[in-house]
Parts: structure tokens; sequence; C-alpha cells
């Protein structure tokens, strides 16, 4: 065998040894999947398939190029301008994904100097947006704005100030202290950056995201960034703020620059979808009653489940090949849940990771629960 060869061999077998193996999985259409992050769904609906097959006609199947070039189309600018409606800030720049977009801004935004203040749970596109900028990284304790206000007074700063959280944290689905984390961000000139990809469509006012939810009003320093494939059920990614962060970031972002823009076909639907997710309450509604259901049933049967207020819940089993285990049983069984284990989640805490949708009954979530 090549050396490059036996490399990536020996490397895999590492995996296997701790536990941390990984393969993609194709499900079959049967099954319950509490894994996805389609929480009101929306990303099978019927009525943007319709409404997409009658405008097929007047849609490019690619945009062609980047956004820059040729490849920004009205639909795109549509859909920023529905987003920034949505949102409440005076512009949105939609963007190839979520992952693109916390790269592509955080990197725009932090320069040397700057000192970025990042909570220890942060999104991995968060995390490697860090190592992409020139600024300096300071981690604090998840959602401690005692520790975080202790760090940001402490550090001499040369630039600015940036702070960035999850809104809803992906793996444990807790609601950041956005009301507190602002007053700290006011009172030492700092901007605030709020990843909205869990919230959006779930919290506040017609699923507006979690600042929504603090009642919380757009402003100068604050950043809002979400994606279009969790909630929305489609793909893509937006930043909404001012006209001049918009105007900035489309001169700066690599990720937008250097980067084929998204196809209209697929801002259409994300269009449609968003408008649903706005008006039709009742898959919110839906959607939450689900979510207690799920949290008053496991209580009864004396389950150990860790609930935030938001439909992602999680049960912590700690050992990677238990957690395992049990995630296969319930997939020979036509369930499917997350198994997140190391790096995702810190050692020992592997746990299985379930997302309530609206689409399933009371009935489908039992069958669940029996099973663990
Ligand atoms: C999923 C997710 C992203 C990445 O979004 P994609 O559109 O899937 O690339 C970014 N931040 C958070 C918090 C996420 O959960």
């Amino acid at each position: 065998m090549s050396n490059f060869s036996d490399f990536l061999k020996k490397s895999i077998d590492e995996i296997k040894d701790k536990g941390l193996y990984r393969q993609r999985i194709i499900l079959s259409e049967n099954i319950l999947d509490f894994a996805s992050n389609d929480y009101l769904g929306l990303k099978d609906n019927n009525y943007t398939k319709e409404k997409l097959c009658k405008n097929i006609d007047r849609l490019s199947l690619g945009s062609g190029a980047s956004a820059l070039i040729s490849g920004y189309h009205h639909i795109q600018k549509e859909l920023e301008e529905f987003l920034a409606d949505f949102k409440q800030t005076e512009d949105c720049l939609v963007v190839g994904s979520g992952y693109m977009a916390n790269v592509g801004l955080i990197q725009a935004i932090a320069q040397d100097g700057d000192v970025i203040f990042s909570d220890e749970l942060n999104h991995a596109s968060i995390i490697d947006g860090i190592k992409l900028s020139k600024a300096k990284k300071v981690i604090y304790k998840h959602c401690d704005v005692e520790d975080l206000e202790r760090k940001i007074k402490s550090y001499n700063v040369r630039g600015r100030r940036i702070v960035i959280t999850d809104g809803v944290f992906s793996m444990d689905g807790d609601i950041a202290p956005l009301d507190k984390i602002i007053e700290i961000c006011n009172r030492y000139d700092a901007v605030l950056v709020v990843d909205e990809a869990h919230s959006t469509g779930v919290l506040g006012k017609e699923g507006r995201g979690t600042l929504n939810f603090f009642g919380i009003k757009p402003a100068e320093n604050i950043i809002q960034m979400g994606t279009l494939s969790k909630a929305v059920g489609s793909y893509g990614a937006f930043i909404c703020g001012s006209k001049l962060l918009i105007e900035y970031l489309v001169n700066k972002m690599r990720s937008v620059i250097f980067t084929t823009a998204l196809s209209p076909i697929q801002n259409f639907i994300s269009l449609e979808n968003l408008k649903l997710l706005k008006d039709e309450e009742f898959r919110r509604k839906k959607l939450f009653e689900n979510v207690e259901f799920f949290v008053k049933k496991s209580k009864q049967l004396g389950l150990n489940i860790n609930y935030h207020g938001t439909p992602i819940l999680t049960y912590i089993v700690g050992d990677e090949r238990k957690v395992i285990n049990l995630r296969n049983k319930l997939l020979e069984k036509g369930i499917f849940v997350g198994a997140v284990r190391p790096p995702t989640v810190p050692p020992g805490t592997s746990r299985l990771r379930i997302t309530i949708s609206s689409k399933y009954s009371f009935k489908d979530i039992e069958t669940l629960l029996f099973m663990l």
C-alpha cells in the first residue's frame, strides 16, 4: 500500500477504535425522522412544489456566476427584501449556506487588532470563521454572561470587540441570554453577531428568531445570520443588518465574491417556504404542542430529557458506543434520531439529539418514547 493510502487507512482505524466512526445513511421513506431540522415540515410541502412547477419556465436552473459577475437574479433580490422585512433590518445578503455565511462574515468584519468573544459551544462554522480571521479569539463559558463581561473588561483591545453566539445552540437546544448579552455589548461598544440557524421559524413573533423572542430591536451593532436549510426547509443562508454592513460585505466577503450565487430555483423555494413559515402559525403551534407532549410523556416514563424551550431535546447516554447501539436499535424499528459524539460534544456526554417537528402526531412521538 502506498504511504498516503496507509495514512488514510490508519486514521480511519483510529476513529473506529475510539467508537467515533461515521457513515452517511440514506433513510427509507417511511421512517420517522427525529434527527432533521425540518421543524415545520416545510421541506416536503406540496404547496411550494406545485408553485415551483407553475413557475419553472421563468427560472434558470443555475445562477451562472457569482453574484458580482452575473449571478444576481431578480428572485434573489426579492428573497433578500423579504428577509430584511422579516428580520426588521435595513438590508439583507443571501449567500450559499450557513457555513459559508459564518466563515465569510467573520473573516470580513474581524480585523487584526480586533478581539472576538465566542461562546464555547458555538457552531463549527463560527469557529472556522474565527480561525480564518486575523482577530484574537477569546472563548467565554457557555451562556455565562459574567464570564463574558469579565473577559471583555480584562482584554486590552486595539481594534473592535465582537461578540458571537448561537441564538439557539444546535446540540443542546438552549437559548443564549441575548437580553443580557446585548446590554454588555452596548456597554463596551461591541458588535453582536447572532447565529439564528435554529431559531428562525421557531422562536419569536412569526418565527423571527431569538432577538425578536427577547424583544431586542435591530441596531447598527447587531448582525443576524441564519440558514435557509433548517425550519425554512430549503438551502442557503442570509445575513441581515444595516445597509452599510451589506454594502461592505458585498465588497469584502470572500464566500460571496469567489463563489457562484445560489440557483434561482433554490431561491424561489426559499422565498415561498418563508412565506408559509411566516403566515402559517398553525405549524409553530403544532410544533410546540408536540414538544410539550414529548416533554410531559418523557417525564411520566422517568426519562431524563434535557429541555430548554426549543424543539431540540437531548437524552444524555454518556458512552460513545452505547449511544450508537441505542441509535441502531431505534433505526431497526424505523425511527431515526441523531447520535452526537465527540468532537461535536465533550467526551463522556454522548447523546441522542432528538428534534421535534410539526409534521408528527402524538402517536409518532409515543412510538419513539416507548423505545428509549
Ligand atoms: C446548521 C448550522 C449552520 C450551518 O448552516 P448550513 O446552511 O447547514 O451550512 C450554522 N450555524 C448553526 C448554529 C447551525 O446549526
